[in-house]
Formats: structure tokens, sequence, C-alpha cells
């Protein structure tokens, strides 16, 4: 059994850590409440940050006279962008290795899409959405590290993907602390399967960049690596290559008998039709691993991308297509 190390998670504090948004509430989210033991989340409450205060006015994004979006304070009529970018800035310099943001939905700060932007006029009702100031800033500063927001999470094909994505950048921090060809090489084969369940194209890519035909110094092909990585996994599994692997896998269960295999490939068609999560076919293909010792696949991240605990987490149903 692989035992994960935490990742590193910048986390808007109002998600299930404090009572910091406007009004004085809090968030509640299942997701973040199941991750907390399993994740190093490091909270932050950008507008707190820069002087609003709990309970305070609601700000809003508003499209300034050059179309760029700025935070607007309407009750006081003032323009706190200058504020929050300064603060991004800083906050976002100063942080040690991170391996994932999850920030607050349709926040006009922390909100990574689908925030209202209001017209620049005293009155008026927002006729487009953007993202929030300190979204803005996270986007641009961290193109490379994933970014999700707590609503979109109750969906479980974005779940997977977001748990996939920050636990083997987890993983990624070991492994570039160490630095060796050796150590890229066992960190490749451990995700093979992973990487071609979800970009088979982006896995045969990395496979090219580890074997370093060219000699390139061991920085360069750790700095290809890492950039193609987050490329790699920035997709939800695709049904069909998810399949391809599970099916792979089914060939090395000789022993099995035919009610198995025929449970088996229903779970798969059941995660074709987007019934259920690709967690269930993979779940029972992981007790064949146990059950029959098969060495080469227990040491595939496929099987386990994430800590047990969170798969189970339950599913809201909505927006499986997202
Ligand atoms: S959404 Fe962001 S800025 Fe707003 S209360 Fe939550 S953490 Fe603070």
């Amino acid at each position: 059994m692989f035992t994960f190390e935490k990742p590193r998670i910048i986390v808007s504090k109002c998600i299930e850590f404090e009572h910091c948004r406007w009004n004085g509430m809090i968030i509640a989210s299942d997701v973040v409440k199941l991750m907390k033991p399993h994740v190093e989340f490091l909270p932050v409450c950008p507008e707190v940050e820069i002087g609003l205060g709990v309970p305070r006015e609601p700000v809003r994004v508003v499209a300034g006279e050059d179309g760029a979006p700025r935070l607007y304070q309407p009750a006081t009529d003032t323009d706190w962008t200058a504020e929050m970018q300064g603060f991004a800035h800083r906050f976002l310099s100063g942080l040690p290795e991170v391996e994932g943001f999850l920030l607050k939905s349709r926040s006009p700060s922390c909100g990574i899409k689908e925030v209202k932007v209001y017209p620049n006029t005293p009155q008026g009702m927002p006729r487009k959405t953007g993202s929030g100031l300190f979204a803005l800033a996270v986007a641009e500063r961290f193109p490379d590290t994933p970014q999700e927001d707590e609503g979109r999470l109750t969906n479980f094909r974005l779940r997977e993907t977001y748990l996939t994505q920050v636990f083997t950048l987890r993983e990624w921090r070991d492994v570039a602390a160490v630095g060796t060809m050796g150590a890229l090489v066992r960190f490749h084969t451990r995700h093979k399967l992973l990487l071609m369940a979800y970009n088979e194209v982006a896995m045969r890519d990395l496979g090219r960049i580890v074997a370093n035909h060219g000699g390139r110094p061991d920085e360069e092909v750790y700095a290809a690596y890492r950039a193609g990585l987050s490329g790699a996994l920035a997709r939800p599994a695709g049904h069909g290559p998810a399949i391809n692997v599970l099916q792979h896998a089914l060939g090395y269960f000789d022993e099995l008998a035919s009610a198995e295999k025929h449970f088996f490939l229903q779970s798969l068609e059941d995660f074709r039709a987007g019934r259920v999560p690709l967690s269930v076919p993979t779940s029972i293909v992981r007790s064949w691993i146990v059950r029959f010792g098969q060495e080469y696949l227990a040491g595939q991240s496929f099987f386990q991308p994430y800590p047990e605990d969170l798969v189970q987490i339950s599913d809201s149903g909505k927006g499986r297509d997202l």
C-alpha cells in the first residue's frame, strides 16, 4: 500500500476554516472536510488581508474604463483593486512550493470563473462573467498548478482529476528533490498507466523527455518533464483511454471466473455511460491485485492515485460533462 504525503494547497479561508465571508458566514464543503486529514491546507482570505474586515460591505468585479477588471465596493464608493493586486503579489511571491489552489466559487476575489462582472456605471446589471482579482493573479503566476473551486469539486470527474493532479504533484516534489535520472525513470514508470489514461500523446512525449536522447543536463530534463506533467493531467481521463488501461489490466488475471469478468466488464460499461466514476472499475482491479499479488499493477499509481478515504465522497450528480 502506497503511503501518500500531504500535498500543500492554498484554500479560501471561508471554506470550512473561518467565518470570514462579507456577512460573517462560513462555507460548508464535504470535499474540503474529507481532504483535511490528507492535505496541508494553507487558508487565506484576501479580502480580510487587505483590511476589509468582517462583516463588511460586499465588493464586486467591475469592468474598468480600459476593460480591465477592478474590485469595487459600491456602498463606500471605494476601489480596492490596487490593494488586492498588491496583496496577491506579496502573498504569492512568498509561498513555499504548493501543489494546488482550492478557491471559493463565484467570489469577486477568489472566483476562478463565472464571477459576475458589472458595468462601470452606478446602476446596471452584470452583463458578463470573469474571474475574481485574487484568482486572476493566481492563474497568471501559477499557470501549471491545479486550480479549482469547491463548487466544481462536487462533480466526481473533476474531483478525481483534481485529486490525481495534486497528489501526483506531491510525489513529484520529492522526486525533484532527489533530482537524479534514476528517480525520474522510477516516477515515470510508476505513473505510466495513469498518464496513458489521461493523455496518451503526452505520456509518450514525457517518455521521450525521460529517454533524453539529446543528452540535456538533468535540470533541463526535470523542468521539461514538470511542464509536460501538468499538461498531461490537465483534463479528466478520457473514458476510452481509461477503459483501454483497465482492459489491459484484465489481461493480467487469467485465474478469474467468467462471472467475475462479466461483472467487471459491466462496470466498464457503466463508467463509459457516465453512471459511475472511474474509481468503481478501478476498485475491482485493485481487489484482484491484492488477491493475486500482482506486483507490476500494484506499483501503478493509476489504481490508487490518491488516498483511499477520498474516493468515497458523495457526489452531487451535477455537471458530469464539465
Ligand atoms: S471568497 Fe475569498 S475573499 Fe471572499 S471570504 Fe472567502 S476567502 Fe475571503
